[in-house]
């Protein structure tokens, strides 16, 4: 029996998953004018630890895990239930589990593919597993001097995993979501086929898996667009007490500049509560601890010098601040450099005393919540449930939104960080399956939260999550990574046009709806 099928057989009485677990980097070649990504996948957990994600709230344990070692596993383990007469059979493919609402859990109960396009060939990219992780792709890619241009703030997340949602960071104003970024994938559909798709092979099934929450097929591997990458950044942080002015500026750095010179290459904002929380208060806007101690200042009784910072201080219930960021090289290093990036802050109406600036490797910038990650580890705060919400909020809305929400709704002691920051709608492919406000320049809103022993509990988080839902909707927002329970509310999420080609999409590629029934779209059928 070969493991597909046995995992098939175990799964027979429920869902079987299948997980990304340890991979290791088998080869590395130069391929065409991209790199070759393949992985090995070892067996190593439990029923139970992959129950497990991000959220910590949902934990539906599969009847049987199986850990592909080929594509032909895939499509062998998708055939085997497509034609079992378990009708309540499901496959979930897992990256990480970072998902946060059970997505990547069950319900209960070849070749190298055709050769690319000529035009897409002169372009650099590497092939990547689905299941790897970005980090990997990026160490391996910046070997060559090169990486993809989009990325999440977060790199331990798989390749599969977030190209089904969307991928969104700082980088996504100027490049798109990493779904933009994608030249061809490699998917086993539901009905087992391996099919190999691009904007000009099989697009409708390439479009469809790009933020398609993994409804259509599972990515095996996915080829990503690469580009010079920079040998370090220069990463700037700056307050504002004021949202009209911190918006204004925002969205002044994400238009479209002819002077490409003078972009930058990232931008994000935070909003930060007036408390002394290191996640989210003042002690987490400075880089370095003298830096520290002019913000921790601002929040004492001791007003800074600065008449703007001290009245920020001493009014404000909520601040705000821009992070940007410019990539450059060692040979760059010097006046010119120093005039660019003065240029680029000019414009820039922030609080000037509080302004920020940091150099750091380009791998460290793109790998910053690394070292976060390790420290809530050795607290043991990372493996708490996480009620994490994530939106995207029209810029014509953004203004009524900050008023009722961030004033408003979001308590002073809010423990974790509060991301806002915009993005420019022509940068998405209208033809993939992910879910934007209609209107040209909108907000990813994130509030990522975390229950801890001393705080608030999960249920109030969920309600407040909920609240700040319905006033996001209320604004024509949309959730991003979203969960719903009712098929009247995926369809309100996709709108009529985009729901119906959802709807036909699922059954010529799932028509069992065998796959990814964590996203609790639609039942398995005959
Ligand atoms: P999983 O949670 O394992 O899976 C997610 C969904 O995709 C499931 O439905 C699953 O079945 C499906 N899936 C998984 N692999 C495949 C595959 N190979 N083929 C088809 N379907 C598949 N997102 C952003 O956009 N930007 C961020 O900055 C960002 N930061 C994050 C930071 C942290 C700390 C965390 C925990 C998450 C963050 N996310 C961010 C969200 C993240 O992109 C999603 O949760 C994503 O789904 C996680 O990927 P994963 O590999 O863990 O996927």
């Amino acid at each position: 029996t070969t493991p597909a099928a046995a995992a098939a057989a175990a799964a027979a009485s429920s869902s079987c998953v299948l997980e990304k677990a340890d991979c290791k980097i088998l080869e590395l070649l130069q391929h065409n004018h991209g790199l070759h990504l393949s992985f090995l996948q070892e067996n190593t957990s439990s029923a139970v630890a992959v129950s497990r994600d991000w959220g910590l709230i949902k934990h539906l344990q599969p009847a049987a895990v199986l850990h592909p070692t080929s594509v032909h596993e895939i499509a062998e383990l998708i055939r085997a239930v497509a034609s079992s007469s378990s009708t309540n059979l499901t496959i979930a493919a897992k990256g990480v589990g970072h998902s946060i609402n059970g997505q990547s859990q069950v319900c209960p109960g070849d070749d190298e593919g055709d050769a690319i396009r000529d035009e897409d060939c002169a372009l650099p990219f590497v092939e990547a597993s689905g299941g790897e992780l970005w980090v990997d792709v990026l160490q391996a890619t910046l070997k060559e001097g090169l990486a993809p241009n989009s990325w999440t703030d977060y790199l331990y997340l798989t390749v599969g995993g977030t190209l089904s949602n969307a991928g969104v960071s700082g980088q996504t104003f100027r490049h798109g979501p990493q779904i933009s970024s994608v030249l061809q994938m490699e998917v086993v559909t539901g009905t087992g086929q391996i099919v190999t798709c691009s904007a000009s092979k099989q697009p409708e099934l390439f479009f469809a898996v790009l933020g398609g929450l993994g409804q259509f097929g599972i990515i095996t591997k996915a080829r990503i667009l690469l580009v010079p990458a920079p040998q370090k950044v220069r990463w700037i942080r700056a307050m504002y007490s004021d949202f009209e002015v911190f918006r204004r500026d925002q969205e002044m750095l994400i238009s479209e500049m002819e002077d490409q010179l003078h972009t930058f290459d990232y931008v994000e904002g935070f909003v930060m509560m007036n408390n002394q929380d290191p996640i989210n208060g003042w002690k987490s806007v400075p880089f370095s601890p003298g830096e520290d101690q002019a913000v921790s200042a601002m929040s004492s009784s001791t007003l800074p010098a600065d008449p703007d910072a001290a009245a920020a201080a001493a009014s404000s219930r909520v601040l705000y601040y821009l992070e940007a960021a410019v990539g450059y090289n060692l040979a760059d290093v010097g006046p010119a450099l120093e005039k660019r990036v003065e240029k680029m802050l000019a414009p820039l109406s922030f609080i000037r005393s509080l302004m920020f600036s940091t150099d750091i490797s380009y791998f460290k910038f793109l790998n910053r919540i690394h070292d976060l990650e390790l420290s809530l580890r050795a607290q043991q705060l990372w493996d708490v449930p996480h009620p994490w919400l994530n939106i995207f909020v029209p810029a014509s809305s953004i203004t009524t939104f900050d008023s009722l929400v961030f004033q408003q709704l979001v308590p002073v002691e809010y423990g974790g960080p509060i991301l806002v920051y915009p993005l420019n709608r022509n940068k998405w492919d209208r033809r993939t399956a992910a879910v934007v406000p209609d209107e040209e320049v909108f907000y990813l809103v994130a509030f990522l939260r975390n229950v801890l022993p001393s705080g608030p509990g999960l249920q109030s988080m969920l309600d407040e999550n909920a609240r700040i839902l319905r006033v996001c909707e209320d604004l024509n927002g949309k959730h991003y990574l979203p969960r719903y329970t009712e098929e009247e509310q995926w369809k309100r999420h996709f709108g009529s046009e985009k729901w119906t080609a959802f709807v036909q999409h699922k059954h010529m590629f799932d028509p069992h709806a065998i796959l990814a029934p964590g996203q609790n779209i639609f039942p398995r059928n005959q």
